[in-house]
């Protein structure tokens, strides 16, 4: 038995990171760009750990020249989303790799962005949202270019700021400014912690940063206190099991802390993160929860009703999107 065919709302995934191996092999063969290490023999990426991962991701990006690169990539990962049942995706998209964080480039790739977000909308009836993410380890200047790309653009489609990149990496206070401006700007928050970091550093992102989710999370399991905070305070954590558990954050979906922190009363949800670098999909996350704690389809459907609640576009959308998920 499989999920794949039910509607499904993902709230964590990383744009380039859902970037089809064929598809960034094909752009590299017609840019001429040599990547072959990047890929097995199989024609999957590969990597060894976290950090080579995050230099095989940035690899794949230098094939991602210019804006009508990114229109195709928006097309092809939404193409993959609805193949398996995503109805409603938030995307991070990161103007570093979109014109080097610069406002006016940004504009141009976020136009080609968004009309690849409409096509596929009136072709595969999925909707996306955008999230822009800073990179953590490119630093606090360069999360200001991020953060201003953000603010300048905030709008019907780009409704959040986040941090995606090395976790451990300086400390949550030290992008604060970032945070702040997008904050000010109107952007709903959310920001990666506790995937690698511990549960302090869960803790002072919450302190510093005031996230309205947090990307990962799951370390936070580590303080018992800190878990009933969160779910004191309603923060929603953007799970992504089989990101975790492919890249050994967590040793085996049998120890994934999921229904641990769900039992305890935190709002969890359930994403892909970057599909093809971590061999899964939307359909394979819930299969999976199925299989390994037992969730039957209702506390399946459970998972999209709180994401639906968590996500940050307008109240017509989630509207719209509720009545798809009755499907
Ligand atoms: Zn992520």
């Amino acid at each position: 038995m499989s999920y794949k065919s039910l509607p499904k709302v993902e709230l964590h995934l990383h744009l380039e990171g859902g970037a089809p191996p064929a598809f960034i092999r094909n752009l590299a063969q017609e840019k001429h760009i040599d990547i072959s290490g990047i890929f097995d023999e199989r024609g999957n990426y590969l990597y060894r750990d976290f950090d080579h991962f995050l230099k095989v991701y940035e690899a794949a990006c230098t094939t991602l020249t210019g804006p009508e690169e990114f229109r195709r990539l928006t097309l092809a990962v939404l193409e993959q989303s609805a193949e398996n049942g995503v109805v409603y995706s938030e995307t991070f998209l990161s103007p570093d790799f979109c014109g080097g964080g610069d406002v006016q480039a940004w504009r141009d790739y976020l136009a080609a962005i968004e009309d690849a977000a409409a096509e596929a909308e009136r072709t595969m009836g999925i909707t996306l949202k955008g999230i822009i993410t800073c990179i953590r380890h490119f630093g606090p200047e360069q999360a200001k270019t991020a953060a201003l790309c953000a603010a300048e653009t905030k709008g019907d489609f780009i409704t959040g700021f986040g941090m995606a990149g090395a976790e451990l990496v300086g400390r949550p206070g030290d992008y604060a400014y970032s945070f702040d401006m997008a904050r000010e700007a109107g952007l709903r928050i959310t920001c990666h912690a506790g995937e690698w970091g511990d549960a302090a550093m869960v803790a002072d992102t919450l302190r510093d940063l005031s996230p309205e989710r947090i990307g990962h999370g799951i370390n936070a399991i580590q303080d018992l206190a800190l878990v009933d905070r969160i779910a004191e305070a309603g923060v929603v954590l953007e799970v992504c099991p089989g990101s975790n558990v492919f890249l050994g954050a967590v040793p085996s979906w049998k120890e994934h802390p999921i229904a641990r922190l769900q039992e305890r009363g935190v709002k969890v949800t359930v994403s892909t993160d970057d599909p093809p670098f971590f061999n899964t999909t939307m359909a394979r996350e819930f299969d999976m929860l199925a299989e390994t704690f037992g969730w039957e389809e209702e506390q399946l459907r459970m998972l999209n009703d709180v994401a639906l609640e968590a996500a940050f576009c307008d109240e017509a959308t989630k509207e719209r999107i509720a009545r798809r998920l009755l499907a």
